[in-house]
């Protein structure tokens, strides 16, 4: 195809111009040609006259016409070719898109002889094709894995949930898994043990991390792709989907000059987003922000940010003893994950400082039980709590294609006598825009907790408060997420099938 955006190939064109006037010369000169037998003469004039440019329009046609892999024509017509003399078309690389390892070496330096044939570079397209999906479509996930003796399944996971994006065969994709991870800094003769490692794509001004973690498996290796969100770091409290009377809470929370804000969750609830939206919210040019994570996810301007090394002995404790002699005002703690880690954030919390931090566990009542379970006392935690939330994400229904909703009459009729306004419920359809799932980007739901002074007063004075956390604690938790998700599926911004799925 030409680079410029004409319907038609303009060599066609020409061709086909010229292809006229050279039939239109032929013509009368076939008559008494002692080529052509006499019979024939009329047959070959019209012919000659129609045939050749009908044969040319069609190329041209065939020829504007591009695949779902955005080959054209002629490019199908190569492969096929290729395909039946058993050899593998060549994906060549039209994306621009780039690989680099941590050191800022190319992928195609680091991977195949040097020399770049044909079997490298069709390896090196696969591998930057299935990375560019991954952007485009924007997962969260890559996964490769062998799925049976001949091939490999690849998958991505979007808005939380997977789907298999193509099938390599296994001769490919253990090609593809090193070049992946020779970008990756990985030791490539290792095929069992797991192994870690990172690697950057960049294209223009912009760049994504991809975190990389392989390991042995039946049939193969396989190799889990995390990208990381670099959009995270422009986020706010709005785009995370809080609505007005939480996000009044949380700034209150945010104001302060100290205690310590908690955030909880399962893997993949958005935790992270949301303590960056937190950090987005605060004033970091008056206020000395120092965050330690693991990875760091996105870049966030005015806040040093400190990347967890297990390696390098890099750990969130002993960052955080440094941080702490560096004089910050707020103190962003990726993961509480063990007791030194938990005692120091919630000491810290409780002498002057703001700590933002999240824990992995389902709801609020579970992380207090959880910090008492670390060794951290009833009575440092009441002091040094001032907001708890949990959270869990909600696929938000794709604005080009929601449908208004279908309800049995005898489900309608039980909204309405909750007093649903039934005409402002939504339900997934699926087009291109959103791949067919119905639905596009997620948002957070929120359980909240205020740590009053009542509540204060009873996690330090009362002995059994893990107890009746665990019972009463637990119920009221369920029934506000509950309530937040139904608000956002009554407002149509979810389906009540997601609303189910999710906290159902
Ligand atoms: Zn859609």
């Amino acid at each position: 195809m030409p680079a410029v955006s004409l319907p038609f190939n303009p060599v066609l064109l020409i061709l086909l111009a010229s292809w006229g006037y050279l039939c239109l010369y032929l013509a009368p000169r076939l008559k008494g040609n002692p080529l052509v037998p006499v019979e024939y003469e009329s047959i070959i004039q019209v012919l000659a006259l129609f045939g050749g440019p009908f044969i040319i329009l069609g190329l041209v046609l065939a020829d504007s016409s591009e695949s779902a892999e955005g080959k054209n024509f002629w490019e199908r017509l190569r492969d096929g070719v290729l395909g039946t003399m058993g050899v593998q078309p060549v994906e060549e690389n039209r994306s621009g898109l780039q690989l680099f390892d941590a050191t800022g070496a190319e992928l195609s330096q680091l991977y195949g002889h040097g020399e770049s044939g044909s079997g490298d570079r069709r390896v090196l397209g696969v591998t930057i094709q299935i990375i560019e999906d991954a952007v485009k479509h924007r997962a969260s996930d890559i996964l490769i894995d062998p799925k049976d003796q001949a091939s490999y399944a690849v998958r991505m996971r979007v808005d939380g949930a997977l789907r298999t994006v193509r099938i390599l065969p296994a001769a490919t994709s253990r090609a593809v898994l090193n070049s992946i991870k020779a970008v990756s800094s990985m030791d490539l003769a290792e095929r069992r043990r797991p192994q870690d490692g990172a690697f950057t794509a960049k294209r223009g001004n912009t760049s994504v991390s991809f975190r990389v973690a392989s390991s042995g498996a039946l049939n193969g290796e396989k190799l889990s792709i995390r990208v990381l969100n670099q959009n995270a770091g422009r986020f706010t409290l709005v785009d995370v989907g809080m609505p007005d009377h939480q996000r009044a809470l949380v700034l209150n929370a945010l104001n302060k000059p100290s205690g310590m804000v908690l955030v909880c969750g399962p893997t993949g609830s958005g935790k992270t987003t949301t303590l960056y939206s937190m950090l987005n919210s605060i004033d970091r040019r008056t206020r000395n922000v120092i965050s330690v994570e693991d990875p760091i996810e996105a870049h966030l301007p005015d806040v040093s940010q400190i990347e967890i090394n297990a390696k390098a002995k890099i750990t969130f404790a002993g960052s955080l003893r440094s941080i702490l002699r560096q004089d910050p005002d707020v103190i962003c703690v990726g993961e509480i994950r063990d007791e030194e880690t938990a005692e120091i954030a919630v000491r810290a919390a409780q002498t002057g400082h703001l700590v933002l931090a999240t824990i992995h566990c389902d709801s609020n009542p579970t992380a207090l039980t959880r910090l008492l379970d670390l060794g951290v006392s009833p009575m440092l935690l009441s002091s040094g709590l001032s907001l708890v939330m949990s959270q869990r994400l909600l696929r938000k229904l794709c604005p080009k294609c929601k449908q208004p909703a279908k309800l049995t009459p005898a489900v309608a009729a039980g909204l309405r006598q909750r007093g649903v306004d039934t005409r402002l419920l939504y339900q997934a359809s699926g087009c291109d825009f959103c791949a067919g799932t119905g639905y596009y980007g997620r948002m957070a739901v929120c359980d909240l907790l205020p740590v009053t002074d009542e509540l204060r007063s009873e996690m330090a004075h009362n002995p059994s408060i893990a107890a009746k956390l665990r019972t009463e604690g637990e119920k009221k938790s369920r029934t506000n997420m509950r309530n937040e998700a139904f608000r956002a599926a009554t407002a149509g911004l979810t389906s009540l099938e997601e609303f189910k799925r999710v906290v159902g």
